[in-house]
């Protein structure tokens, strides 16, 4: 990441609050281990996805997983599986589109799009979105809040993409380090992950922390229980764009 990219995503880290740019969980909310956030991105993977599960499962993790919208539609019974094995499904859009080349109109298509999807098959409109990349325009990201979305970005890369071998899971588990409060990106479409976290569990590095929701490090939301409680008054609020 560029130093200037990096300032600008440092200031905007700290003028904004959790509920609407989420990066890193609050210190003060530390408990008797470190807390840290796992999130899976770019899933669900008709293998991957049931592997990063078992592993989850095996170490007794929690997890959100930010699903692309129309993988969720091919594969509906995995959404199904994370939510029936306790963990958050949240929003990665609908197709991945690359951010230069989404205008703020068609990235709020795709958000629409998915969260219409993930509503119908979990019953809840997620609340967590996070862009292709990490990457936002300013229109962009108005529009996700003024939808009450919560733009949730992470603190810990540790690149499991570039996980081909055993090898390569026993280096990169090894240089990945966390702290209180740090979101984990990880992804789910690709074999690494799952390798990830059982090299990490043999390691010991999962008795040493405790793994949160994402909602652990935000306020409750408005919105979430409108969805929850609603009767017949309806509708979810619809993502607005801002061109
Ligand atoms: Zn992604």
């Amino acid at each position: 990441m560029g130093l200037l990219r990096q300032l600008v995503k440092s200031a905007t880290t700290a003028c904004l609050p959790a509920e609407r740019w989420l990066v890193r969980g609050r210190s003060s909310q530390a408990g008797p281990l470190p807390a840290i956030s796992l999130t899976f991105d770019d899933g669900p993977h008709p293998e991957h996805t049931p592997n990063v599960l078992a592993e989850l499962e095996r170490w007794n993790l929690t997890a959100t997983f930010f699903v692309i919208g129309q993988h969720a539609a091919t594969h509906p019974q995995l959404i199904e599986q994370i939510v029936q094995a306790g963990h958050t499904v949240a929003n990665h859009t609908w197709t991945h589109s690359e951010p230069c080349r989404t205008s703020a109109v068609a990235f709020a298509e795709e958000v629409t799009q998915t969260s219409a999807l993930l509503e119908k098959l979990t019953g809840m409109k997620p609340r967590f979105m996070r862009p292709p990349k990490g990457e936002l325009s300013l229109a962009k990201a108005m529009g996700l809040w003024g939808a009450g979305y919560t733009v949730a970005l992470w603190s810990v890369d540790p690149r499991d993409y570039r996980i081909e071998s055993d090898d390569d899971a026993c280096s990169v588990s090894e240089q990945a380090a966390w702290n209180h409060g740090d979101i984990v990106l990880l992804h789910d479409n690709r074999p690494g992950a799952a390798q990830l976290l059982r090299v990490w569990g043999a390691a010991g590095r999962w008795s040493q922390c405790r793994t949160v929701p994402l909602t652990t490090w935000v306020k409750p939301s408005a919105l979430q229980h409108a969805v929850t409680t609603r009767g017949s008054a309806g509708a979810s609020p619809s993502l607005q764009s801002v061109s």
